[in-house]
């Protein structure tokens, strides 16, 4: 049950985008503005829906999104978002005055707090008159080069030859044209239009961002602020800022601490890709043999539909579970924050999605950087580059360069020395969190701004 404190007049209507690694961000947002005294309504579709047992001081707001199986499929996202945010603009517009008409009584300033990619919120407070911020669940880097795209266009740049690749972008240095997050993303005129259209309605009064002003991305923020002329609330990393909850989508195996448990400090390579990446058979294949030639102890998520075209449940190739023995654990779905915070885990191999790359930055965990699409391109490429956390799996998929890799994290001197690295990173991210740290105080700036209206 809600305690009433002054906050309590404050409603925030947070509005996630129905992905896995959007969801979690937001769910946490709400967990720490409950805890600043706030009142949170998560609006939601039905699609990917967040179970509210799990969020009992919430109330929910479902959207009828309207959205066909055909919608869902998350293999194109840039189509997924485009129905949502024309599914959704209407029915939230309903169920959000709904509410406010249920709830005149109790005389609440309304605020909407909604993820950027689901901007039909922001069209909604706008027709309703409302303030509202957008929370960022992208690094800063990735949204500046994000942004960057429409320049890089217009300039002749973009689109370039794979001639060009490797060559650094002018203005995104030390992105390399293979970094931008535009990759399997669809085509580039369809990218610049999806900027333009969520540029076009863009009248928030704040953003909220999910990363660490003072430690990782301060030239990137600072270069956004110029352009975004509002307030920047810099409140990262809002997994660690918020009391832990449950905000996993699919059910996590939690066998695997045990496993963990037996195993040797730092000896364990993790393993995921996140929630929407996905690799053919043969890709599998090479994976399995790589981690099992590599002679590592290793924790690997294989999540059901990752494998694209396998028809049987069982997709690891024959023979591969008899090698590994008692050496390797496989789970359909990990609890990834809890794995990484284990001693046993010395490494991390990852596709760099946003929330992966800061739970293993605040962990101490380096990884081997293996990016898929969009965003985790631009992190893979800061994780080694700039913040030298990690190691690029630059060969492709492949039996032998997987092995050599998996050795160089895992017991080559050169892993030691990022080890040595990354645990220095997260005192420093401690340090942001703590009182008179930059995410510490850009919290309480949050509360009061929200609060001044
Ligand atoms: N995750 C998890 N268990 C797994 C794999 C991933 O809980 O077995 C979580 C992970 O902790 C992260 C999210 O799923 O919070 C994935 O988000 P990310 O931004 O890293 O990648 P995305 O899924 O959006 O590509």
């Amino acid at each position: 049950m809600e305690t009433q404190t002054p906050n309590r007049r404050h409603r925030l209507v947070l509005v996630p985008c129905p992905l896995q690694g959007h969801i979690s961000p937001m769910l946490e947002l709400g967990t720490i503005l409950l805890s600043k005294g706030f009142s949170i309504t998560i609006a939601h579709t039905m699609f990917n829906a967040p179970n509210p047992s799990n969020h009992p001081d919430f109330s929910f707001l479902p959207i009828f999104d309207n959205l066909s199986d055909h919608d869902t499929t998350t293999t194109n996202l840039m189509a997924l978002g485009k129905a949502i945010n024309t599914n959704c603009e209407a029915p939230f517009l309903k169920c959000l005055a709904r509410m406010m008409e249920e709830n005149k009584s109790l005389d609440q300033v309304v605020w909407i707090i909604y993820d950027a990619l689901v901007y039909f919120a922001e069209a909604v407070a706008k027709s309703m008159k409302l303030p509202s911020i957008i929370l960022r669940t992208a690094g800063a880097c990735a949204v500046l080069a994000f942004d960057t795209i429409p320049w890089l266009q217009a300039e002749g740049h973009l689109p370039c030859q794979d001639s060009m690749l490797q060559d650094l972008v002018p203005s995104l240095h030390p992105l390399r044209f293979k970094d931008l997050p535009i990759s399997k993303m669809g085509s580039l005129d369809d990218i610049v239009q999806l900027i333009m259209d969520s540029r076009r309605i863009r009248s928030s009064s704040a953003i909220i961002w999910n990363t660490i002003a003072d430690l990782l991305e301060h030239s990137s923020l600072e270069q956004l602020h110029q352009c975004y002329n509002v307030p920047f609330f810099s409140i990262g990393p809002l997994h660690k800022m918020a009391p832990a909850t449950s905000t996993s989508l699919l059910i996590e195996d939690t066998d695997c601490i045990e496993w963990l448990d037996k195993q040797a400090p730092s000896s364990v390579l993790y393993i995921s890709l996140g929630s929407l990446a996905t690799v053919d058979k043969k890709e599998l294949a090479e994976m399995a043999w790589g981690l099992a030639n590599s002679g590592q102890p290793f924790l690997w998520v294989v999540r059901p539909g990752s494998v694209r075209d396998s028809e049987s449940p069982e997709v690891l190739p024959e023979g591969f579970k008899e090698k590994i023995g008692e050496r390797g654990h496989v789970v359909k779905w990990a609890p990834q924050k809890e794995v990484l915070a284990h001693g046993a885990v010395g490494g991390f191999w990852s596709h760099c999605g946003w929330n992966s790359t800061l739970e293993s930055i605040c962990e101490g965990v380096p990884l081997i950087c293996m990016p898929y699409f969009a965003d985790q391109n631009v992190n893979a490429r800061y994780l080694c580059h700039v913040w030298k956390v990690g190691l690029e799996l630059e060969h492709g998929l492949e039996r032998s360069e997987i092995e050599k890799v998996v050795k160089r994290l895992m017991t080559d001197k050169e892993g030691e020395e990022l080890r040595q690295r990354a645990g220095d990173m997260k005192e420093k991210v401690e340090l942001c969190m703590s009182e008179g740290g930059s995410s510490y105080k850009s919290l309480n700036d949050l509360a009061e701004f929200i609060l001044s209206f």
